[in-house]
């Protein structure tokens, strides 16, 4: 009986083991269709100067309408593609998205792309974005890359010689989702940053939080003080806006300003303000 009971706890377990992995497997094979047939799609999202409400940038984010369950957040289907080693061709499809899309834009107006750790590390991540641009026409200065400190954790000089040759080139580098993580300030001195970006759930609980206030100052004078862009995200009502405005936050990015929307709504307002 004893052997009996065990063997059904173990097909029970395994069961659930299964439903769970096949689920993901499903998703997996879905999402590899979905990059074959060219149907992730690139939405934008504006950046403002939070003393103007000026656009300045739009950030490049994917978006996967699936066909039976509906949009499929990218922080579930983006770890997803790199554990696949679709992060590659998905980010090549960004980055051309984004650079040729930008160029329907006003020229003042810079385009921000995600770079995921994978793509520093198998990709070849400088010739993709030194070709998105000659493809394109896009000016580099136009360009900047978001990075977490995630990529400035990968072993060895790879990483950091990448970002310094895409400096180099004029495109700007942004700390993407900024005291999230280690924060680490040796990062911010040893790498040739434009930008800080602090993270949506600093500026969410803003309100609630004494200590996220306290958070964003420190992160405004540090940024300042190195001649950084600070960029605050997750911007959704008014009264935080003018806190970070008067903070003296550089640019703001959240349903405040705009959704991410698809790169013909984005055209045609750039079209309208012209
Ligand atoms: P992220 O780069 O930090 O992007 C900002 C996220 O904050 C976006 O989520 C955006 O929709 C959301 N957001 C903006 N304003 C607000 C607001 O006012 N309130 C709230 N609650 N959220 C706001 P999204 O589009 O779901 O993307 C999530 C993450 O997925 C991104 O975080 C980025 O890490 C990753 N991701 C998106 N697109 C790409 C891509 O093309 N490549 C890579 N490697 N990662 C991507
Ligand atoms: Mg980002
Ligand atoms: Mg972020
Ligand atoms: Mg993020």
């Amino acid at each position: 009986a004893a052997k009996g009971e065990r063997r059904g706890t173990c097909r029970g377990f395994e069961a659930g083991m299964d439903a769970a992995a096949q689920e993901k497997n499903r998703l997996e094979k879905d999402l590899r269709a979905a990059v074959r047939q060219g149907s992730l799609e690139v939405h934008y999202q504006p950046i403002v100067d939070l003393q103007t409400g000026a656009v300045e940038c739009y950030e490049a984010l994917l978006r996967w309408n699936h066909p039976e369950r509906g949009a499929v957040p990218p922080d579930v289907f983006v770890p997803l593609a790199e554990e696949m080693g679709l992060i590659d061709p998905i980010g090549r499809f960004v980055l051309g998205s984004a650079c040729a899309e930008a160029m329907r834009w006003p020229a003042h107006v810079r385009v921000a792309v995600n770079v995921s750790p994978l793509q520093f590390r198998n990709g070849n991540l400088l010739s993709t974005v030194i070709n998105a641009l000659s493809t394109s026409g896009l000016a580099a200065e136009r360009l900047e890359l978001e990075i977490t400190e995630a990529v400035l954790m990968e072993k060895g000089p790879r990483p950091a010689a990448i970002i310094r040759n895409l400096r180099a080139f004029g495109i700007g580098i942004s700390l993407d989702d900024f005291g999230t993580g280690y924060s680490s300030l040796s990062y911010l001195l040893n790498y040739p940053f434009t930008k800080i970006k602090i993270d949506k759930s600093f500026i969410l609980n803003l309100h609630q939080e004494a200590s996220s206030r306290a958070v964003i100052r420190a992160v405004i004078g540090l940024g300042r003080s190195l001649g950084l862009t600070v960029t605050a995200e997750g911007i959704e009502h008014e009264i935080d806006r003018d806190y970070l405005r008067e903070e003296g936050c550089t640019q703001g990015q959240g349903y405040l300003f705009g959704h991410a929307e698809p790169p013909l709504a984005i055209a045609a307002a750039q079209c309208r303000a012209a």
